[in-house]
C-alpha cells in the first residue's frame, strides 16, 4: 500500500537518489566485475578498515560472513549508522547457523546470498535493496510533507476562524448601526417628553393612583432611554458614561421588577420578588434596571405559561447579590459556554444577541461580575454581583 502511493503521488520520481555501493575488503576482490555488471550509474566504493568514508549515504553495504564477526561489531555497526537509511547486503556465509542467526537477528541484514549464486542474484540484491530505500527515503519525506502542510493548514484553518468571528461581528455592528441611524434624535425628543411629563407631574396636584402611574411610565421612559443609548454606544463602539450614585439595592430590584412587569408575558408567569440585602450600591441605578429587566425578559422567554421566577438580593461577604432564578428549559453547556458572547442567540430572528454581554460589561463597569448556572430542562439561574457601597 505504501508504495503504491509514494508511486502515485509521484514522490519516487522526487527521489532518485545515486545507487551507491560499499564493499567490504572481504569481498573487494568482486569489485570490478560489481562495477560492470551494474553500469555506469552505480558508485561502487571500497571500504578501508578503520576509516569511515565521508559521505556514506544511503547506501547498500556489501559485506562477508566475516563481517559480522563479534570483534567487528563496532566498525560495522558504525558503518550501519552512517548509512542509515541503509541496506545491509550479505554475500557467503549460507552454511554457517551462527551467521545466518546473527545476520537475521542482529544486523537484519535485507538479503543473504549464497555465494554459490554467483554474480547476478549479488546484483539483482543490491538494486532491490537501492529500490526500498529510495522508497523509504521518498515516504519518509511525504510524511513530513503532509504532516507539515497539516500543520499550516491547521493553522490557515485557525487564522480562518478567527476572521470570519472578527467579520461577522464587524459586519453585525454596521448593521446595527444603520438600524440605530436615527435613534439618537428620537432619544433626545423622547427625553425632553420625558422630562416635560415630569416637571407636569410636580406642578399639577394629582391623585395617588395617577401619581404612581405617571412615576412608572417615566422610569419606563428612563430606563428605555438607557437601553437604547447603550445599544447606541455599542454599535458605535463608545462606553456610554455612568452616571453613579448611591442607591438602596433593594429598592433597585423592586423597581426593575415594576419594569419588568410591564411586558404582556409576564401576565403568564408567576413572578417573585424577594429582599434581603438592606444595603446600598453605588450605581447607575438605568444601567442595573436594564441588566435585571433583560435577565427577568430572558427568564420569562425561557419558560413556559405558569413558569415561576424569582428576583432576590441578599449580601454575601461585603457584596450584593441579585439574583434571578427561573424554572423554565436551562440551558445546554454548549449554550452557557456562548453566552456571553456578542450576537450569541438561540432565538433566530427575535433574538439580537447582545443583552447579556452588554449586561456582563455594565456590571464590570460598576466593579461587579456576573455569573450562571443553569441544566438543561432545570431552569437558569443567574447572579450579579456588586460591591456594596459606604453610604
Ligand atoms: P437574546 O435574548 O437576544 O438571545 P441574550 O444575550 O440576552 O440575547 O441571551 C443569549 C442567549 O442565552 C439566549 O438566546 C438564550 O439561548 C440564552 N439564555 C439567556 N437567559 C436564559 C435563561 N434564563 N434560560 C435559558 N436560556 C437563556
Amino acid at each position: 500500500m505504501g508504495s503504491s502511493f509514494a508511486a502515485q503521488s509521484g514522490l519516487l520520481d522526487r527521489f532518485r537518489a545515486p545507487l551507491r555501493v560499499w564493499v567490504s575488503r572481504a569481498l573487494s576482490a568482486h569489485m570490478p566485475s560489481l562495477s560492470a555488471a551494474l553500469g555506469d550509474d552505480a558508485e561502487v566504493h571500497a571500504l578501508v578498515d578503520g576509516a569511515l568514508p565521508p559521505s556514506i549515504g544511503p547506501a547498500v553495504l556489501l559485506a562477508a560472513p566475516s563481517d559480522l564477526a563479534p570483534s567487528n561489531e563496532p566498525a560495522l555497526r558504525e558503518l550501519v549508522q552512517a548509512a542509515e537509511p541503509g541496506r545491509l547486503v550479505l554475500y557467503g556465509g549460507e552454511q554457517d547457523r551462527a551467521v545466518l542467526l546473527t545476520a537475521i537477528n542482529h544486523w537484519r541484514v535485507f538479503r543473504l546470498i549464497p555465494s554459490i549464486t554467483g554474480l547476478p542474484a549479488v546484483v539483482d540484491a543490491i538494486q532491490k535493496a537501492h529500490e526500498t530505500t529510495e522508497m523509504e527515503l521518498a515516504l519518509d519525506f511525504g510524511i513530513r510533507d503532509l504532516a507539515q502542510q497539516n500543520e499550516h493548514l491547521g493553522r490557515t484553518l485557525e487564522r480562518l476562524q478567527r476572521t470570519r468571528g472578527q467579520l461577522l461581528h464587524a459586519e453585525r455592528l454596521t448593521t446595527l448601526g444603520r438600524l440605530t441611524t436615527g435613534l439618537g434624535q428620537a432619544l433626545e425628543s423622547h427625553r425632553v417628553a420625558t422630562d416635560d411629563l415630569s416637571a407636569a407631574s410636580k406642578r399639577i396636584t394629582l391623585d395617588a393612583e395617577l401619581l404612581d402611574v405617571v412615576e412608572r411610565t417615566l422610569e419606563g421612559g428612563r430606563a428605555l432611554d438607557s437601553l437604547l443609548s447603550d445599544l447606541l454606544y455599542f454599535a458605535e463602539n463608545r462606553e456610554r458614561p455612568l452616571h453613579l450614585a448611591h442607591h438602596d439595592a433593594d429598592a433597585i430590584a423592586t423597581a426593575a421588577l415594576r419594569l419588568a412587569e410591564v411586558d404582556p408575558i409576564s401576565r403568564k408567569r408567576n413572578l417573585s420578588i424577594s429582599l434581603r440585602s438592606g444595603s446600598f450600591v453605588c450605581v447607575d441605578r438605568y444601567a442595573i434596571y436594564q441588566v435585571l429587566i433583560n435577565l427577568l425578559r430572558n427568564a420569562m422567554q425561557a419558560t413556559a405559561d405558569g413558569g415561576t421566577i424569582e428576583l432576590s438580593t441578599r449580601l454575601v461577604d461585603g457584596e450584593v447579590v441579585f439574583e434571578v432564578t427561573d424554572n423554565g428549559s436551562g440551558m445546554s453547556p454548549e449554550t452557557q459556554a456562548r453566552l456571553f458572547e456578542p450576537f450569541f442567540t438561540t432565538k433566530g430572528r427575535d433574538g439580537l444577541g447582545l443583552g447579556l454581554r452588554v449586561s456582563r460589561l455594565t456590571v464590570e463597569r460598576h466593579g461587579g461580575r456576573m455569573e450562571c448556572q443553569s441544566a438543561l430542562g432545570a431552569g437558569s439561574t443567574f447572579r450579579l454581583f456588586l460591591p456594596i457601597s459606604a453610604h
